[in-house]
């Protein structure tokens, strides 16, 4: 069955490194075979510059009838005076609203090839094989009270409200445990029970559903501030990382540069699955749209690369195809091929788009010897 899947490359590098992503599509779709239908829309600042809005409603049915979506970046200084629910961000926390994407995975692995460009101890992170599942659309990024209001005396008053209920909490848990069997069977939930009752809620809940269907799994707890430190100490300590909207926001972004750079980083948020086992998906760098860097060929398209292979696992099941994307990118790394957010000192970079030839020129090798290996099986 033919997978549609709708490219959003949105602003800033987004559509820089959303190029590389279409010839790897291109090259599974044209080459491979995989059956793939691909259409482009906009979104954040260049939608808001076409049609005052950062996310069209026509742009918003599309991702509701894909099979994936996938995104590049949004925002970007030129929108910075745009009114608050206009501004390019917003059509992320709609698009991730609408699609009901409560999940959010963000693994961080440390490539071996890559220990040097981290800036913590190439000990303390060799071998890193972290996931962070995120609660999504709840928490404090939603909760309602949220707003200023004037107070008088020249005061003014900002508010936004954590809160969380038992089925949220259930139902990302329920993820967390899920991936934790598919790997090292542990679970850690990060929170700040002891300051919040919020917190409290989630330890409490948690628990409730560890013990109920998920006792096989090792759990364990951790409070959001003594995590941020574990994560630069001895992140090998966690296996899956399960928190809620806020902390995930920061803790993921910490995570990412244990593995050297943000621009290696991939995510999928994923939506509950339908009676078919079928969840609305989309997949994203976890970085943003990197202005300082926009429109030069330099950014690292290797994050968004490696969400097309998170793509096929998790939204089509093809998990050798994605074997193959992330093998590919290992193999570039192993031999030295580098952009320049992580570049060996002293080793020339190569830029966006050489990357993207550099991954292609690997798909095209393992595709060819897997072919002749086949052949010579069937003489
Ligand atoms: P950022 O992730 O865009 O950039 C942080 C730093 O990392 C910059 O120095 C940038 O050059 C570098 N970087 C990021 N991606 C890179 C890549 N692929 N290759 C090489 N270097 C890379 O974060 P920021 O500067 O805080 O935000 C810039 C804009 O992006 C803001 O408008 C922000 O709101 C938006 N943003 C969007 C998303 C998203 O679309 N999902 C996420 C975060 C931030």
């Amino acid at each position: 069955m033919t997978k549609k899947i709708l490219l959003l490359p949105g602003d800033g590098i987004g559509p820089e490194v959303m190029a590389e992503v279409r010839r790897v599509l291109d090259w599974f779709n044209e080459k491979y075979g995989l059956p793939l239908e691909m259409s482009e829309d906009l979104v954040g600042g260049v939608a808001y510059d076409r049609h005052g809005v950062p996310l069209a409603s026509t742009t918003l049915a599309a991702a509701q009838a894909a099979d994936a979506v996938l995104l590049g970046a949004v925002g970007g200084p030129k929108w910075k005076n745009v009114g608050y629910d206009k501004r390019p961000e917003a059509a992320l926390l709609a698009l991730r609203k609408e699609l009901n994407l409560f999940a959010n995975l963000r693994p961080a692995l440390a490539f071996d090839a890559l220990l040097d460009s981290s800036p913590v101890k190439p000990e303390i992170i060799r071998g890193l094989d972290l996931l962070i599942v995120r609660e999504l659309i709840g928490g404090v990024y939603f909760g309602e009270p949220s707003g200023i209001t004037d107070i008088g005396n020249g005061q003014r008053r900002g508010v936004n409200t954590q809160v969380y209920t038992t089925s949220e909490i259930h139902r990302i848990a329920r993820v967390a445990f899920e991936q934790a069997r598919q790997r090292s069977n542990k679970v850690c939930l990060c929170d700040k029970s002891n300051v919040m009752v919020s917190g409290l809620l989630w330890r409490e809940e948690v628990a409730k559903l560890h013990e109920a269907e998920y006792s096989d799994v090792e759990l364990s707890y951790i409070y959001a501030d003594t995590c941020a430190m574990q994560l630069m100490g001895n992140p090998k300590q966690f296996d899956v990382l399960l928190t809620d909207n806020l902390f995930g926001d920061i803790l993921s972004d910490e995570a990412a540069m244990l593995t050297g750079s943000i621009g290696m980083l991939p995510s999928a948020s994923l939506g509950a699955a339908d009676t078919k086992g079928q969840r609305k998906a989309m997949y994203e760098p976890a970085h943003g749209s990197a202005p300082d860097i926009a429109g030069k060929n330099i950014a690292n398209p290797l994050a968004s690369i490696l969400s097309a292979a998170m793509m096929f696992r998790y939204s089509f099941g093809w998990t050798e195809e994605a074997a193959m994307i992330e093998t590919g990118v290992r193999s570039v790394l192993d031999a030295g091929i580098r952009t320049a957010d992580i570049a060996a000192p002293g080793k020339k970079p190569i830029g966006t788009k050489a990357m993207g030839d550099a991954v292609l020129q690997a798909l095209n090798t393992s595709y060819s010897s897997a072919r002749v290996t086949q052949k010579a099986a069937l003489a």
